[in-house]
This record gives structure tokens, C-alpha cells and sequence, in this order.
């Protein structure tokens, strides 16, 4: 049974090469971070060496072995730690694919087929794409080779070319939420938000759902955003205050929160288009009274303000001077506060 949740086409692509055994060696599956490439790229090392009848089954040997990250045939190639420092690398070096050549020239150990699955293929250092090129182009039988990447335009062109692109599209929401209730510790009626929050992407969901503490802080960063909305200048500067000197100790925390209000912002840019439909904070119940409040011209510069301030945090623009402004920028309307939002997790 294939776990991957969507990608339809690529499936049936998949399906179709392994019923006429005519797959290619290489594939590079690609799309951003949490759409399921690695899950993916799992089913696919799972059906090619599957005994069941189904590929892939799930149930045999060979589907249990990969799946636990046992299997002999199926290596997974990514960042690896400098043993001194124990920090990750952040290349794949020419000696992991020099190791990854040898395996490849050996015949598989229990399969049919040996699997390399190259996780973060425009990590790869000139080097070492270089070196996997000859391998690609000559490839030993009864070897696949999958390389997964979240920024397609960064791997090699020459690596790209050797490789059947698959691109990995947004999973539908519907699809999404078919598959939260299918029994993930979720409450039922959390599934459309979380779904909605994944943004087509099933590991976005899974891990809110592993991770409730995420989804609360999103709900009370989001109050204070509100909140934000409805007080002066002084409230607002002290809030700046707060942000800049976060931004000073942990960067990503800051950028989060500025994600979290590009996200919201452009709710309300759906909701005053008429578009409730798209939005994706559904739990949101003052949007409809703010998008009343707000002319479409205020949502749309306040947006790029967002990108702006984002912008500036990351070409290390006084962090304080950043975020005042943005604060300066912020249009200012009295709403009612958003209800209590219900809890994620089953009790
Ligand atoms: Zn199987």
C-alpha cells in the first residue's frame, strides 16, 4: 500500500513503470519542504523490492525491512555530522558519493533492486554532483537512484538532466483532511484548520498535529497580532521592543512570527476579495469584521510591509528599526478579540 498522500500523477506514473518493469534509474522528485518526497521516495524503495503481490504490499520482509530503515539494499544519502564538532555539514561531500559509487557497483544484497535516495540533492558540493554525473549516466543494473529536492533550481543542471523530474504539487485540502480523519489523534473538528494550516504540504499537518503546543502558540502570536491591530503607538513600540530583542537571540522565532501575520494578512485579503473559501485560518472569527474595516489598498500595502520588514531582519537591518516601522505601518481599527479557539489534541 503506497503511504504517500496525493501526488496522483506521479503514482500513477510509478504504478505504470513497475507493472511493465520499465522505470527509469533515476528520478528527482521535487517540491518544498513536508510534501511527502521522502515518503515518496520510501513506497517507491518499498514496491521495487516488495515479494507481495501488491507492490508495495507492507507486509513482507522486504516492505517491513524498509519501512524500519533496515533494509540492506536501501541507503539514504543526506547531511552528515563533522565527528569532531558533531555539528551537520552543510554539504554533501564527494566522499558520501564516492561511497555511495562503491555500493552501487556491488549486486544487491537480499533485493532486487538497490535503492540510493539522495535527501537534499542541491546540498550536493560541486564535487561530489560531478562525481554522481558518471554515475547517473552510466548507471549499474538494478539500481535506482532518487534525488529529493525542496529547491529544484539549485541542484545541477547537469544532475537535473540525467534524472526523470517528478514535480511534487500541493495536496488538495479535501485530500488532506480524508487523510487527518483517518485517525491521527486529532479531533474531528480540528481537521479542517489543520488541513487548511498544512498548505498542501501532509508533513505541515502531521507534525500539528504531533506538536498541539505549535498550534496554540500560532493562536496566541495571532491574538497579540490582533491586539497589535486595535492599540496605539506606544503599546505597539513596546511589542517592537520585545520582538527586536528576541530577534538579537533566536532569528528563526522573529521570522516565524512574521509568517505567521504574512499568513494572516493575506486571509484578510482573501476575505475582503470575497473569497472566504481560500482562507486558511478558518478559527480566525474577527476576520470577516476587520476585512469590513479595512479598504483592500490598506491589506495589500500592509502585506508588503511584511516582506519589507522580513527583508530588512535578513540583510541585518537594525532588527528595532525594522519592526518599529512596521508597526508605524499597521493600520489601526477597532475589532472585537477572537474566542478562545478550541484545543487540538483528543483529551
Ligand atoms: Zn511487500
Amino acid at each position: 500500500m503506497w503511504q504517500t498522500i496525493g501526488q496522483e500523477r506521479a503514482l500513477a506514473l510509478f504504478k505504470r513503470g513497475l507493472a511493465s518493469a520499465q522505470l527509469s534509474h533515476a528520478y528527482l522528485l521535487s517540491g518544498p519542504p513536508h510534501i511527502g518526497k521522502m515518503t515518496l521516495s520510501m513506497d517507491l524503495a518499498r514496491a521495487v523490492n516488495c515479494t507481495g503481490l501488491e507492490r508495495p504490499c507492507g507486509e513482507c520482509e522486504s516492505c517491513r525491512k524498509t519501512g524500519a530503515g533496515l533494509h540492506p539494499d536501501v541507503q539514504i544519502i543526506g547531511l552528515i555530522k563533522n565527528e569532531d564538532t558533531k555539528k551537520l555539514l552543510t554539504e554533501i561531500s564527494i566522499e558520501q558519493v564516492g561511497d555511495l559509487q562503491r555500493a552501487a557497483s556491488l549486486p544487491p544484497f537480499e533485493g532486487r533492486t538497490k535503492v540510493f535516495i539522495i535527501d537534499g540533492a542541491e546540498l550536493l558540493s560541486p564535487d561530489a554532483a560531478n562525481r554522481l554525473l558518471k554515475t547517473l549516466e552510466e548507471p549499474s543494473p538494478n539500481c535506482l537512484f532518487i534525488l529529493l529536492a525542496s529547491e529544484e533550481k539549485l541542484v545541477p543542471a547537469t544532475v537535473v538532466s540525467r534524472c526523470q523530474k517528478i514535480d511534487m504539487r500541493p495536496v488538495p485540502v479535501a485530500t488532506l483532511e480524508a487523510s487527518l480523519r483517518q485517525g491521527h489523534g486529532i479531533t474531528l473538528d480540528m481537521v479542517p484548520l489543520v488541513a487548511r494550516l498544512a498548505h498542501g504540504c501532509p508533513g505541515r499537518a502531521f507534525n500539528a498535529v504531533a506538536d498541539s503546543a505549535a498550534l496554540k502558540k500560532r493562536t496566541d502570536l495571532l491574538d497579540k497580532l490582533v491586539m497589535m491591530i486595535q492599540s496605539g503607538y506606544d503599546e505597539r513600540f513596546v511589542y517592537a521592543g520585545q520582538l527586536a530583542l528576541q530577534f538579537g537571540q533566536e532569528r528563526a522565532r522573529t521570522c516565524e512570527i512574521l509568517d505567521f501575520w504574512l499568513e494572516y494578512w493575506h486571509d484578510l485579503l482573501l476575505e475582503k476579495a470575497g473569497c472566504p473559501e481560500l482562507i486558511c485560518g478558518i478559527d480566525r472569527t474577527e476576520l470577516a469584521a476587520l476585512a469590513k474595516e479595512c479598504s483592500l489598498e490598506e491589506i495589500r500595502s500592509f502585506i508588503t510591509n511584511i516582506r519589507a520588514c522580513h527583508d530588512h531582519l535578513r540583510k541585518n537591518v537594525s532588527a528595532k528599526l525594522a519592526l518599529e516601522n512596521l508597526m508605524l505601518e499597521m493600520p489601526r481599527k477597532d475589532i472585537a478579540l477572537p474566542k478562545e479557539t478550541a484545543s487540538l489534541k483528543e483529551s
